[in-house]
């Protein structure tokens, strides 16, 4: 891959002469962009092809391959430039902005042409095709576009069109698993209501003071009315689907071993998507120096943390039904004595990046996991059991939804190959959607809940028998609490009253929402 950056390192002055020579200094200084760069690959990574100063401004042209990659390495640039002249010259960096950004993929010829054909749309960027390959081209990115990481989901986006073709029967594995296309809608619910609310929940939620944005990334404080809201749902949900198909509550734990995480593939279908978990070496004098050093600095010295953390062990369970396997880790079973869990008991995680947003989409929520093992009809009929009750209860509350063939069941996804001769169901995945109308320009709904089947993908991961030789599947289905919450408010709103009679008499009383002199923000 190739990487042309023309991009501007603005300064809080105009950069005077004397200045320019020591920041040129740095730009000669190559071991800059080399730092973690393999032997033998240095020729790929950032080079500074040109440079010039113009009053405040510092005009650079980079080029490079896969390591340091020159947006990675224009932005390296900043600290060993402030570290030479930022007292030196009492002179500041103010911005960096790359103005023209082109990636150059290789393909081959036959697969430009298919992808040109079918003209692809990258986000964010334009795209444009030679000889060499697809260029996705950037302009005027800023911090902010660098920090979402648009590059690299960019990058992706097109990589995946391209192995898609290359492969072409072996996309994704999920699309060699599953015997009906992903995302056939199998059944459909239209609300009988005459009309639906159609603004945006979470900006409303907010200003109601039911939901206040934390400051982690992707997390909310629900007070008291929202709270309320969602027992509701966790009470119907239980009464409506759990119960009618039979789970046993358990408690699962939420700090899961990496082990564990290897032995259910997730570390390579999706690693990027979870919290890794250090836990602290045990050395309270080590301690010592990393808060003095804080007292003394008056701000958290996270280097000096870093010695003090062990390796990443653990991490905070994004499945949730992660325990439920490595709980029968080679366990002889009896298929005819089938085990039907189901877990409630906290928050789950998953990274999304800059994905997160709203109420939807979000890095921390609650879910009713149901997890169970038995012979294959087993697994199948206690899947379409709770997907069915999911679908009454829906139907119960008047809210829209449709039920699609998932294309990205959490065991598979990302994943390309499977070698161990896994037996998968006929479809690994469900996905229930409720209607979301104040997106206008397609109809999106909010996936409330997922049922999937695994075959024997755990079974074999986790080296489970039958004590007579018998076939093992196993299932699971999450109700996501976050999620139901979320597509309710989209189809009814936040007025009590008008939500429908079985809420109301579940909740009684909505109780009041906090709030402070400042806060909510009134508009
Ligand atoms: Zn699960």
């Amino acid at each position: 891959m190739k990487f042309e950056l023309n991009g501007i390192i603005t300064f809080s002055k105009d950069v005077l002469e004397e200045t320019q020579t020591d920041i040129i200094e740095v730009l000669n200084d190559r071991s800059i962009f080399l730092k973690g760069v393999p032997e033998g690959k240095e020729n790929e990574a950032s080079k500074i092809v040109d440079y010039k100063f113009n009053g405040k401004e510092l005009k650079l042209n980079m080029i490079s391959g896969t390591y340091t990659r020159a947006h990675e390495g224009i932005v390296r640039l900043k600290k060993p430039i402030m570290e030479k002249v930022g007292r030196k010259h009492q002179i500041g960096i103010r911005d960096i902005l790359i103005e023209r950004y082109v990636i150059t993929i290789p393909a081959g010829e036959e697969y430009i042409e298919a992808l040109q054909s079918k003209n692809l749309k990258v986000p964010e960027c334009e795209v444009e095709y030679d000889k060499n390959g697809v260029k996705i081209i950037f302009t005027d990115m800023g911090d902010s576009e660098l920090k979402r990481n648009i590059i690299d989901r960019a990058i992706k986006f097109v990589r995946n069109d391209l192995e898609k073709l290359e492969k072409k029967d072996s996309q994704d594995l999920t699309f060699d698993v599953c015997k009906i296309a992903p995302c056939t809608i199998v059944s459909e619910y239209k609300t009988t209501r005459a009309s639906v609310f159609e603004q945006e929940p979470t900006e409303i939620a907010e200003a109601k003071g039911w939901v206040r944005r934390f400051v982690g990334r992707g997390q909310w404080f629900y007070t008291a009315p929202m709270t309320k809201l969602f027992r509701a749902f966790e009470s119907l949900i239980v009464e409506e689907c759990i119960e009618k198909v039979g789970f046993d509550e358990c408690l699962f734990p939420k700090l899961i071993p990496l082990d564990v995480m290897y032995k259910m593939r997730y570390l390579e279908g999706l690693p990027e998507g979870m919290y890794y978990v250090c836990p602290p070496k045990r050395d309270p004098e080590m301690f010592e120096e990393f808060v003095n050093e804080m007292m003394i600095k008056k701000e958290i010295p996270v280097e000096t943390l870093k010695g003090l953390l062990r390796d990443p062990g653990y991490v905070l369970a994004p499945a949730q039904c992660e325990p439920f396997y490595s709980f029968f880790d080679h366990e002889l079973v009896d298929v005819d004595k089938p085990f039907k869990f189901f877990d409630k008991s906290g928050w789950t995680y998953r990274w999304e990046g800059g994905g997160a947003k709203g109420l939807d989409r979000v890095n921390e929520f609650l879910r009713g996991e149901c997890v169970w093992m038995g012979s294959p009809e087993f697994v199948e009929k206690t899947r379409d059991d709770s997907l069915l009750y999911a679908e009454k209860l829906a139907e119960k509350l008047d809210l829209e939804y449709w039920t699609e063939v998932g294309d990205d069941p959490f065991y598979l996804e990302g994943r390309k190959s499977e070698d161990r001769g896994i037996e998968f169901p006929d479809v690994p995945k469900y996905e229930m959607r409720l209607w979301m109308p104040h997106i206008k320009d397609e109809r999106k709904g909010v996936a409330v809940t997922s049922a999937n089947i695994h075959g024997t993908h755990f079974i074999e991961g986790f080296g489970i028998k039958d004590y007579k030789g018998r076939k093992v599947w196993t299932g699971c289905t999450g109700y996501g609490l976050t999620r139901w919450v979320m597509g309710f408010l989209s189809q009814y709103g936040l007025e009590f009253e008008d939500w429908p009679e079985l809420i109301q008499k579940k909740i009684g009383k909505m109780p009041e929402a906090p709030s402070t002199a400042t806060w909510p923000i009134k508009n």
